[in-house]
């Protein structure tokens, strides 16, 4: 694994206030302490595993920062919208969302039922609308920046917005949908100077792909498809994350950053095909 690059001597994020979604494991855990190590105050949304989302927010505490643990289900109305209105309460504001709430539930499509279809869409797509679409009214509502964007959105997609996937199509279709909202909502926000991006991780080392590396045969067959040679882990996404969120990144709008090893450069073709 490569070393994380110094941190910039001025924090990224100072005085911003953010809301990660899906942030009790995995790549939301790590965007979390990211954002607040760039010095943002973050509000730690959990589903149903309260407890790392409470360590979580406890530790930034503890290291001197501003974070707090919210529970909700981004998949309803009701729960998205207590999310943003959550983290305006408890943080005075919000400036940032990080979209980041995903699951999977796999299976071939003549086994595939309509209740697992729209479970996935459900978190995925429709829970991603939902965050964006209260955040971006909070956007509004709040006085603004003087510089830099009102308000920035960064979705969670997956290098399966543009790979097929067999097998899985209900999570392939999501994150194709993501695209494409993002993109579509980046075009109509932007005149009022709020910036939505997406990124796109390859395999990341997580609990929702456990299969796909937990054993030395998995992992094996697994870096075939990964022309950089390692799996990814969640800080490879989260420091991705914290710059799209940042005024660095202020003229990017309605793109993907793929942060993936190469899985999405067609793997089959390296060493000539
Ligand atoms: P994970 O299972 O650790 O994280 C998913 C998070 O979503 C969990 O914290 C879970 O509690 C939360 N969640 C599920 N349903 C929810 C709901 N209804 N409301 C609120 N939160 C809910 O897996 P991860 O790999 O960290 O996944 C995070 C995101 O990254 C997902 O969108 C996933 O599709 C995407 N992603 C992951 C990989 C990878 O290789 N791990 C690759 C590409 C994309």
């Amino acid at each position: 694994m490569t070393a994380a690059p110094d941190r910039p001597a001025r924090l990224l994020l100072e005085g911003r206030r953010a809301l990660v979604t899906g942030a009790s494991s995995g790549i939301g855990l790590a965007v979390a302490r990211e954002l607040a190590r760039a010095g943002a105050a973050v509000a730690v949304n959990y589903h149903s595993k309260a407890e790392p989302a409470e360590a979580l927010a406890r530790e930034i505490r503890d290291a001197g920062g501003q974070a707090v643990a919210l529970g909700g289900d981004v998949s309803s109305e009701e729960g998205a919208v207590g999310l943003v209105e959550g983290t305006v309460s408890a943080l005075g504001g919000i400036d940032l969302l990080v979209a980041n709430s995903g699951i999977q539930k796999d299976a071939a499509v003549a086994e595939m039922s309509l209740k697992d279809w729209e479970a996935v869409i459900g978190v995925n797509l429709t829970g991603q609308f939902l965050c964006c679409r209260e955040a971006i009214r909070a956007f509004r509502r709040g006085p603004g920046r003087p510089a830099g964007a009102r308000g920035t959105i960064v979705c969670m997609s997956s290098v399966h917005e543009v790979i097929p996937w067999a097998g899985h199509v209900n999570y392939a279709a999501s994150k194709g949908g993501i695209h494409m909202m993002m993109q579509t909502l980046a075009q109509e926000v932007a005149p009022d100077r709020i910036r939505v991006n997406a990124v796109a991780p390859g395999a990341i080392r997580t609990p929702i792909n456990r299969d796909a590396w937990e054993t030395e045969e998995a992992l094996e067959r697994l870096l075939r498809l990964i022309p950089y040679g390692r799996i990814g882990e969640p800080e490879d996404v989260a420091r991705a994350v914290a710059w799209l969120s940042s005024d660095e990144a202020d003229y990017v709008t309605g793109t993907t950053l793929f942060v993936d090893g190469g899985m999405s450069l067609y793997p089959g073709f390296v060493g000539n095909g």
